[in-house]
């Protein structure tokens, strides 16, 4: 099916800015609350925000094989279990209703009236209920960097790290949209000369610079998906800020893994940006050496060029961007992921969420984590408004911000952002 939504010479007869991470060939999926209270999925076009429940019920999809309340879900769970054919029709007809010289909702003002919201008169919510969450460890350059402060920088990388897309499965009950605040986490940490654990509010809180891709049934237990159909099964993707508590983690992680040092809160950014959407910006991966074996093995681009930033913003103080990334660095592709994921038999099923893992670039300036950029702490990094910070301080608020950009055409995920408050106290 053609992607005629991705057509970069279309325009909308809405007035929209003009360097919108939302143009007219954006068309993402998410969930709010309108400025009457009533929870609808929409989609958004430059600084409007699109109500699908409503244009449904006024006959805008007639001929797609929707059911009637589709849209008038409090999730898309059932609207991504309907299958990539259904999603690219829908695209494709809210592209067609909003295309300029289109007059059908554009001259009806009782229509607009009905189906249209400004961005601030709504409320964004999770767009989709989370039954699992798996978070990868994809980006190699992380993986040495803290292979080499946790462990040993002479053997960072586990040899198991270049043959296997490594993961582990997280905690979906904390993801949390954009804009929620987040309490600093209390808990144990490594014992002093007393051997006695300390214990309290974490004192080394990070973020992880992450993106994470959204699926929809994918196989039966038992079954599993190729690394080439992978792809039919990923709906969209958005950003993913993984919070972490390097001191908590650094004490618990053995042998298990990660545990109450990651699973306090996972802020994601509450657009579904489609993989349809991001077709134009396929990249190149990094070489993979040694060969994968044959069921990791891809033939196509498979890593996509979308340009990350972080930022802090320290209360009352302007922001300082702190790094720049990209989602092309990743080592193991999302599709390879999805492979490694079902290989075993494991069902995946829609609206479950996949991280990618910490999102490092080969220059510090590219470091996805606190972590990393400072060093654990030896190179604090200096604020705009003079401040320094090792880890994120109460009241920072970190924001994450990604697009891609080819030819003019600029496809963006808005921003993930997420205050911290103070731990909550125990007295
Ligand atoms: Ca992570």
């Amino acid at each position: 099916m053609p992607l005629t939504a991705n057509n970069p010479n279309r325009k909308t007869w809405l007035d929209t800015p003009s360097n919108t991470d939302f143009p007219i060939q954006n068309i993402p999926f998410g969930v709010f609350l309108t400025r009457d209270d009533i929870i609808t999925i929409g989609t958004r076009i430059g600084d409007f925000a699109i109500d699908l429940g409503a244009l449904h019920q006024l006959g805008y999809f007639n001929g797609i094989d929707l059911t009637d309340d589709i849209f008038l879900q409090d999730t898309l769970n059932d609207f991504i279990s309907d299958g990539k054919k259904t999603w690219r029709l829908v695209r494709n007809r809210i592209s067609d209703i909003f295309l300029e010289g289109n007059p059908e909702l554009r001259d009806n003002a009782e229509h607009r009236k009905q189906v249209l919201f400004t961005i601030h008169e709504i409320e964004m919510q999770l767009p989709v209920q989370v039954g699992d969450y798996t978070d990868f460890y994809a980006s190699k350059e992380h993986a040495t960097n803290v292979g080499s402060l946790f462990r040993d920088p002479e053997n960072a990388l586990l040899p198991n790290w270049l043959r296997i897309p490594i993961g582990y499965h997280g905690r979906s009950s904390s993801i949390i949209p954009s804009g929620t605040p987040i309490r600093r986490p209390v808990g144990q940490t490594k014992p002093g000369d007393d051997g006695v654990p300390g214990f309290g509010p974490s004192k080394l809180l990070d973020f992880e610079l992450e993106m994470a891709f959204i699926t929809t049934d994918t196989n039966d237990l038992g079954k599993r998906v190729s690394v080439e159909e992978a792809e039919d099964y990923i709906f969209g993707l958005v950003q993913f800020n993984d919070w972490s508590a390097r001191d908590i983690q650094a004490w618990e992680y053995v042998p298990l893994g990660p545990f109450l040092g990651k699973n306090f809160a996972s802020t994601i950014s509450p657009w579904i940006v489609t993989l349809d959407a991001l077709e134009h910006f396929r990249a190149e991966g990094p070489k993979q050496d040694p060969e994968p074996l044959p069921y990791l093995q891809q033939s196509e681009k498979k890593n996509f060029d979308i340009k990350l930033q972080v930022a802090i913003k320290p209360e009352n103080s302007e922001e300082t961007v702190i790094a720049n990334s990209n989602f092309k660095y990743m080592y193991w592709s999302m599709s390879q992921q999805l492979a490694h994921h079902t290989v075993n038999g494991c069902n995946v099923v829609s609206g479950d969420m996949m991280g990618s893992g910490t999102i490092s670039g080969p220059t510090k300036a590219e470091y996805g984590s606190m972590l990393e950029l400072t060093w654990r702490g030896q190179n604090p990094v200096k604020l705009n408004d003079g401040t320094e910070r090792k880890f994120i301080n109460d009241n920072d608020t970190v924001v994450m911000r990604a697009h891609c950009e080819k030819n003019g055409l600029r496809i963006g995920f808005g921003e993930c952002s997420g205050k911290v408050l103070p731990a909550v106290s125990f007295e």
